[in-house]
């Protein structure tokens, strides 16, 4: 019903700023993923689709225009996505691009803009409206302490500790600071072969009302050995031992996206290694700050923290879908 009730919201917005002839269609359901909204718009001089599992918060966005005219992709185009310019990749037949919606913006419309002189020959340029869906993060609420090492608890830490967090943080920022072409043409896929999440992204723990920090990523069971494979194409741009987050590796897919993989018990690629999606990089483990083995999977993308599962939900990425 919510569901519903939000794709109306979404229709209706895109009816009111565009009243022309568009069309949204719901996906049919497939066995695990739930259906995705697709937003599809026949301009004049292109046309433009948006897919994302929901228009909500820490979800991205992937963003296809395809010009009427295939000498056309050869122009200029600029598109900012919340105020902020997007890396548009030009491809065979269209642009690509992918929209993060931070886990933090302010409920209402978010507002995409396209400026071309070709697309929009009068005003050149035109700006959409999607309507931000009603998100809640789940807060777990309880009076115990959390079971982890005392060394991750203490205040007081040695210094030699001290320094090795810094230069972890600092590592940390170079990697996610590269900026490299988009590394891919297909769909996500799933980091382990059997799938239970135990932790959902954004779910924060409150222990003994202190409240905890938002989860940065997803969670996967995970027995210690078990491979973990890579979710997209793309290069290693971290793979080390941190404080916190155990073996720890940063695979970067272009256009400011990058996936990230903790706590591995080993890992298995090494910084500058091109790797390819489902490729074994490492395997499951309980390093760093951890109660047992499981992998936590992360996703970034354009410097915003998003639900790594909102990209592997992703179904029209390749040119021909
Ligand atoms: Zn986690």
């Amino acid at each position: 019903m919510i569901r519903f009730f939000s794709l109306l919201i979404l229709i209706l917005s895109f009816v009111r700023v565009v009243p022309a002839e568009s069309r949204e269609v719901k996906k049919k359901p497939t066995h695990a993923i739930p259906s995705n909204y697709f937003v599809k718009k026949e301009e004049k001089n292109f046309s433009l689709l948006m897919e994302a599992r929901r228009f909500g918060r820490g979800e991205v966005i992937f963003l296809r225009l395809t010009p009427k005219d295939k000498k056309w992709i050869n122009e200029s185009y600029k598109v900012s996505w919340l105020g902020k310019d997007v890396i548009l990749t030009k491809r065979e037949k269209s642009m690509v691009a992918f929209l993060p919606i931070s886990p933090d913006t302010p409920a209402g419309a978010m507002t995409l803009e396209i400026v071309s002189k070709i697309f929009f020959v009068k005003r050149g340029q035109k700006q959409y409206q999607i309507i931000l869906e009603p998100t809640k993060f789940q807060v777990i609420k309880k009076n115990q302490q959390i079971k982890v090492d005392e060394k991750f608890v203490t205040k007081e830490l040695p210094k030699e500790t001290l320094d090795f967090i810094q230069e972890c943080k600092t590592a940390k920022e170079v990697a996610f600071s590269k900026q490299s072409r988009l590394q891919f043409g297909g769909n996500f896929k799933n980091p382990l072969e059997k799938i239970f999440i135990t932790s959902k992204f954004y779910v924060r723990r409150d222990y003994n009302n202190k409240q905890g920090r938002p989860h940065g990523g997803v969670d996967f069971r995970g027995k210690s050995g078990t491979p973990v494979f890579a979710i997209q194409d793309g290069v290693v741009v971290l793979a080390r031992k941190t404080y916190y987050e155990g073996n720890f590796t940063i695979v970067d897919h272009g256009n400011k996206i990058f996936s990230f993989y903790m706590h591995q018990d080993e890992i298995k690629v090494k910084v500058g290694d091109t790797v390819k999606q489902g490729q074994e990089i490492g395997t499951v483990g309980s390093t760093g700050m951890s109660t047992g083995p499981h992998l936590h999977l992360g996703a970034k993308v354009n410097d915003i923290l998003v639900d790594p599962l909102s990209l592997i939900a992703l179904q029209s990425i390749s040119e021909s879908n």
